[in-house]
């Protein structure tokens, strides 16, 4: 199960209800209900089956443009 991380929302998940995917800053899926962007981890549970976990903190994108 996931919870969004925006605060606002806090919406849980199913593994079934998200698209876990790659955006170039590592795994995240995208909330269906607000968009924000939820960072998880891959984990190989003891059956060799990958699970994901939910990664706390934010991963900031350094911003552009900025010297
Ligand atoms: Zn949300």
């Amino acid at each position: 199960m996931f919870t969004c991380r925006n605060k606002s929302c806090g919406a849980e998940w199913a593994l079934s209800d998200v698209d876990i995917h790659n955006e170039g800053q590592g795994l995240l899926f995208r909330c269906p209900m607000c968009g924000a962007r939820n960072y998880v981890k891959p984990q190989k549970t003891k059956e060799g089956e990958v699970s994901y976990k939910q990664i706390q903190q934010v991963q900031e994108i350094p911003p552009s443009g900025k010297r």
